[in-house]
């Protein structure tokens, strides 16, 4: 028999690398800031919750963290879900972005709801969730307080996210592809243990639009610096250093090199703790100032009025339709 070629065991050898890198960066769970960090960002904006309101949040940490990622799976339950969690900025003219009113009607009038709805609304989107957590403090209503304190949270880290702010949301426009869950999950899920997340206490914010759009713009001004440091570096090492491949659930999966994350990590200089530590404050200070909005309510004697069944129907859906695995609206599964 015919030895096989020197070029065909290179080829099949490829392929057998290629397959894993492929499944892994297809099947990698919806995750703005990775489930991880968004959790783990929500549990820690409780800390910095004055004792009026600490120990309810305490009580219910576990349900402030598992929700966290709730928006994450309603995208896979319905296409509105998608624009609520980024805002493709750069699409209204360069920083920072002055054509683009602040205000949602002026907005709206200016270009159309379907435009801003398939540029992504995340800003807009957290002003609706402040308005409607402050109802459920008036209300006094446990449930509603719990679900919309996580789901705020989430919309607010996510607009903490470059990468959030950018149509070139994964580096696609530049040949970058992979870079949005390199920055918001692969370098948390391997330096975010050292973070120092020591950072203060919650304030009220008495304009929550303007202080919206300064997070917003502030991710928007870090887009280029985490793009050009990876390209920099990409440029600067072989191949095998960047990617490398590791064993995951029984799957041999191709991720970034821990060396070549840490290089990145120290090209951006402290950038996704100093995002995480903003969101972890920005969080807190939005639930206090939703609360104190309501008039400060007594929440150690909450109403305990069970959900709704339209609402019970919605949470099990959503976990039904993320089991399936399918997203609806925009395609990549990190954005
Ligand atoms: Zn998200």
């Amino acid at each position: 028999m015919k030895k096989p070629s020197f070029k065909l065991v290179i080829i099949l050898l490829l392929l057998a690398m290629a397959l894993p890198a492929v499944l892994y960066f297809t099947h990698q769970p919806a995750n703005a800031w990775g489930f991880w960090a968004h959790k783990r960002i929500n549990r820690l904006a409780v800390f910095t919750l004055p004792p009026e309101m600490i120990v309810f949040y305490k009580k219910h940490l576990e349900f402030i963290t598992e929700h966290a990622v709730d928006p994450d799976k309603r995208r896979y339950a319905t296409v509105d879900e998608a624009p609520r969690h980024f805002i493709d900025i750069d699409r209204y003219g360069a920083y920072p972005f002055e054509e683009l009113p602040r205000n949602w009607n002026e907005a709206v009038a200016k270009y159309t709801e379907d435009t801003l709805k398939a540029h992504g609304i995340v800003p807009w989107h957290i002003e609706v969730m402040l308005a409607r957590l402050t109802n459920a403090f008036k209300e006094r209503n446990e449930n509603r307080i719990l679900r919309l304190s996580a789901e705020l949270g989430h919309y607010i880290a996510d607009a903490h996210v470059p990468l959030h702010t950018s149509s070139n949301y994964n580096g696609q426009k530049t040949n970058q592809q992979g870079i949005h869950g390199f920055w918001e999950s692969r370098i948390p899920e391997l330096f975010a243990e050292n973070y120092d997340y020591w950072v203060g206490k919650a304030r009220f914010v008495s304009k929550p639009s303007d202080n919206i759009w300064t997070f917003v713009l502030q991710s928007a001004a870090a887009v280029d610096s985490v793009l050009n440091f990876e390209r920099e570096l990409t440029f600067s090492v072989n191949t095998d250093e960047k990617y490398c491949y590791e064993t995951r659930a029984q799957t041999i999966v191709q991720t970034y090199c821990e060396g070549f994350s840490e290089q990145y990590a120290n090209m951006l200089d402290g950038m996704v703790e100093r995002r995480m530590r903003d969101a972890v404050l920005s969080i807190g200070s939005f639930w206090y100032t939703a609360w104190v909005k309501a008039g400060q309510p007594d929440l150690n004697n909450l109403q305990q009025i069970p959900l709704t069944a339209q609402e019970e129907q919605e949470q099990k859906e959503l976990e039904q339709m993320f089991q399936k695995g399918e997203i609806k609206g925009r395609e990549h599964p990190n954005h």
